[in-house]
């Protein structure tokens, strides 16, 4: 059974999609199965899988809709080497058309469950919302994966993802829980980067994640080129620190 993990942070440009994107190739990469969900309407990480947005005829709006089955909407990624439940523009309706359907917040569970035992690993590309299409990804998962620069606002806004998270786990999904948090486009050079980092390791403990993600040009190039910043340049410091987080969270799951 695969191990479902959603990728969320309520702010934008916080490395959500990059780290969902780069994960899913890393994992790939040591021969783990993945599907990648895309629960953004901007759909940049199925673009980021070198997926075309504008082309699909169904996505994941149609799975959460109950109008498709996921075995047909996923596509294959063939620059990342895992397979991808697409999103677009159209799942900006998904929000307001699925309030009045039943288990609301747990559509896409349901339909992940048809295919859980074909993957290792599910992760899901969350919006910067705190919205019921999250709540769906935070329904589905088994754990959250919490990308954060370390910045002097770092932390604020993080006290209510983290309410979130427990209100899911009371009412919800017990299984949730915060996996980790992920220090992404970190920049060694500046005092401030190693304080907050610091203060990550001493407030949060083993929550904080040991891989430390980069800044990394590379990785902000290559979505442009339709893959997945692993697979654009294996030797950059990026790919080789998402990498390293693949090896992270593969030896985290067997004790999960
Ligand atoms: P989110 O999904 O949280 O909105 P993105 O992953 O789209 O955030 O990242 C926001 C921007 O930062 C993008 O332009 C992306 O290419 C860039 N970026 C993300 N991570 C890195 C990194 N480690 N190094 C350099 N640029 C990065
Ligand atoms: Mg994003």
């Amino acid at each position: 059974m695969a191990k479902i993990f959603c990728v969320a942070n309520q702010k934008g440009g916080v490395g959500k999609t990059t780290t969902a994107v780069n994960l899913a190739a890393g994992l790939a990469q040591l021969n783990q199965r993945v599907l990648l969900a895309d629960l953004d309407p901007q759909g940049n990480a199925t673009m980021g899988a070198g997926i075309n947005k504008a082309t699909l005829k169904e996505t994941i709006y149609e799975v959460l809709l109950g109008m498709s089955d996921i075995k047909s909407v996923r596509v294959v990624s063939e620059t990342g080497n895992f397979d991808v439940l697409p999103a677009n523009r159209e799942l900006a309706g998904a929000e307001v058309e699925m309030v009045d359907l039943e288990n609301r917040e747990k559509r896409l569970k349901n339909a992940m469950a048809s295919i859980a035992d074909e993957y290792d690993f599910i992760l899901i590309d969350c919006p910067p919302a705190l919205s019921l299409l999250t709540l769906n990804g935070l329904c589905a998962a088994n754990g959250v994966i919490i990308p954060m620069q370390c910045e002097y606002y770092a932390l604020e806004g993080l006290s209510d993802l983290v309410n979130t998270i427990k209100k899911v786990h009371a009412n919800l999904n017990t299984d949730l829980k915060i996996i980790g948090l992920l220090r992404v486009m970190f920049d060694p050079r500046m005092t401030l980067s190693q304080q907050v980092s610091a203060e990550l390791e001493q407030h949060f403990g083993d929550k904080v994640f040991k891989t430390v993600i980069p800044r990394n040009v590379r990785l902000a190039e290559a979505p442009s080129y339709g893959m997945p910043g692993v697979c654009f340049d294996p030797a950059s410091k990026g790919a080789q620190a998402y990498i390293a987080f693949g090896a992270e969270m593969v030896e985290r799951i067997k004790s999960m």
